[in-house]
């Protein structure tokens, strides 16, 4: 019997008028299952339920919100395998990956579990006499999280955890196609002891349950990550209403690689940032920029790299590189590889479809010598796909990294302390990766970039207290 996966609203499983596929990437022929359509109507009930909730949860104990956390944290970790599974089913990302996105989702809600008893706050004496100050901070309400398909288990983690430890109730949609993710996280978060209301999982599509969350007068924050077009549409949107919202959106990430780096890490940051994941991350490295002296060397290396690269299904053993993760990206990959050849762009390797046996979504990791004005050096691609250009210098090799209209990462490998201190101070972009791929960062720390990447306050760690409460200024009188 087909499995089938359904939305959970006020402590309910709600199934849908109509069901959708759930396909399997890595083999067309066998889908995960199918998942049931939510309404307008049903994220009307789930933000309504939501808002009523919220109030007795706000007032929990941050030791109860803490127990939750912690036991949600644990059967994912126990069960990080079995859930690793099925992220390699539902989305393509080999398995050792999915098993470890499936772990980072267990220590994610541990960590805010910690952090439900460590809520900040300050107490300033005033400028007049006799007035204290007190500085709290409160849940903000009901969030509504919408989230991509690239990380469906750990991205959805550091949402909804941080959401629920500072006291703020959920309303949540996973994008298309990762719903067996989603529902697999609620199965686990409604065993844990959240009430009826608090969490609530609605899935549909974006056009539909996304923008009824967005319009949903119950919503008070939006955290949303995918695409810029629909990023901005938000922003618009949320601007219209008074919303308080963060995004994450594109990157163009940046590894520049220097004349004194050691080439072989380079390659190995390379070969990963750009295409482990299928290069699905938006954290990956795809703009190459090596310096003149090594560039042949570089290059020649990484075409060698990339050859040994073993295109296959997810949960294969021998398999470097998975699927790409939906029929629609598959298409948009690889227009941009029709782009780059189009427009000039030398291909120095990949660029073809892999037949692998089971009919899937294969394609071989490409690499682009490429201009920086040309288009798949400008546009962010989501695949596989890697452009490689030449600096003259650091100067230069600084210049082409910031030129780019995102600014989540960026990347330089080097063994100079004066190069690695001075990109640190002047790359443009939210974190920065040192003889690293630029793609893999910690659970602990903010997570976000800057110009077109992000907008508003940064995720996870500490940081997320920015977004997830508001702060509260009391004065007193003795
Ligand atoms: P991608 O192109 O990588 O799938 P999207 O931005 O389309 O990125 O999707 C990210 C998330 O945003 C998904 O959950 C998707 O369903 C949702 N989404 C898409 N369009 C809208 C919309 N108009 N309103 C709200 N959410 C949307």
């Amino acid at each position: 019997m087909t499995q089938k996966y359904e939305s959970y609203i006020a402590g309910r499983w709600v199934g849908g008028k109509s069901f959708s596929p759930d396909e399997n990437p890595s083999d067309l022929d066998n889908p995960v299952g199918e998942f049931a359509d939510a309404d307008a109507a049903d994220v009307a009930e789930a933000a309504a339920a939501a808002k009523v909730a919220q109030r007795a949860w706000a007032a929990t104990t941050p030791q109860q919100r803490a127990d939750i956390l912690d036991r949600i944290g644990s059967e994912i970790l126990a069960r990080k395998e079995e859930l690793g599974r099925l992220l390699a089913m539902e989305e393509g990302k080999r398995l050792p990956e999915s098993m470890g996105e499936a772990a980072r989702a267990g220590q994610i809600f541990k960590f805010f579990a910690g952090e439900a008893l460590r809520i900040p706050g300050e107490r300033l004496a005033s400028t007049r006499p006799g007035v204290d100050i007190e500085i709290t901070r409160e849940p903000v309400g009901v969030v509504g999280i919408i989230a991509p398909w690239n990380f469906p288990l750990a991205i959805p983690a550091w949402k909804i955890a941080p959401a629920l430890a500072y006291g703020n109730s959920v309303v949540f949609k996973p994008a298309e196609s990762v719903p067996a993710c989603a529902w697999a996280l609620a199965e686990i978060i409604s065993r844990a002891g959240v009430p009826d209301g608090v969490f609530n999982l609605v899935i549909g599509t974006g056009g539909v349950v996304g923008k009824a969350i967005v319009d949903a007068p119950e919503i008070d924050a939006l955290s949303f990550t995918g695409s810029v077009a629909t990023g901005n549409r938000l922003l618009q949107d949320a601007a219209a209403r008074g919303l308080k919202i963060q995004l994450e959106m594109g990157g163009k990430n940046p590894l520049v690689v220097m004349a004194d780096a050691d080439l072989d890490q380079a390659v190995r940051c390379a070969i990963d940032g750009a295409f482990f994941s299928t290069g699905q991350r938006c954290t990956a490295s795809s703009r190459l920029i090596v310096e003149r002296p090594v560039y042949d060397a570089f290059v020649e290396r990484m075409q060698k790299a990339m050859q040994a690269l073993k295109v296959g299904p997810a949960l294969a053993g021998d398999t470097d590189i998975g699927p790409v993760a939906s029929a629609r990206q598959f298409e948009q990959d690889r227009s941009y590889i029709q782009i780059g050849r189009d427009e000039g762009a030398r291909l120095l390797w990949g660029g073809e479809t892999v037949d692998v046996g089971p009919r899937g979504y294969y394609l071989q990791p490409t690499l682009f010598e490429a201009r920086p004005d040309h288009r798949i050096s400008v546009e962010e691609i989501f695949g596989p796909v890697a452009c490689v250009m030449p600096a003259d210098d650091y100067e230069h090799a600084l210049s082409l990294a910031n030129d780019t209209r995102y600014g989540l990462c960026g990347g330089i490998c080097t063994t100079s302390l004066r190069h690695t201190t001075h990109f640190k101070r002047h790359a443009q972009v939210g974190m920065v990766m040192v003889n690293l791929p630029t793609a893999g960062v910690d659970p602990h720390v903010a997570f976000g970039g800057r110009k077109g990447s992000s907008y508003g306050p940064r995720e996870q760690g500490r940081y997320a207290a920015e977004f997830y409460t508001t702060v509260k200024t009391a004065y007193t009188a003795a």
